[in-house]
């Protein structure tokens, strides 16, 4: 799967975004590290993150994902 629609939250307004591998999530909830940024490595039922700053890859369930998501930045294409 290359991509993903999601519904996210953000800001009282649900939005629907596209979600591709290799884009970066900035989440609501930040990382061990301090970092919020998440690079997506993997779209579908589960979702697998790289955290930007220390590089830990993590899966986890796109409903738990789509929750914790503020913004999508897309990669340059
Ligand atoms: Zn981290």
């Amino acid at each position: 799967m290359i991509y993903l629609n999601i519904y996210v939250q953000c800001s009282e307004r649900i939005i629907y975004v596209e979600i591709y591998v290799g884009d970066i999530l900035q989440m609501k909830k930040s990382h061990v590290c301090k970092s919020n940024t998440m690079k997506v490595l993997r779209v579908g039922a589960d979702f697998r993150l790289e955290c930007e700053k220390c590089g830990h890859i993590f899966m986890i369930a796109r409903s738990k994902c789509e929750k914790n998501i503020k913004s999508v930045i897309h990669k340059e294409k």
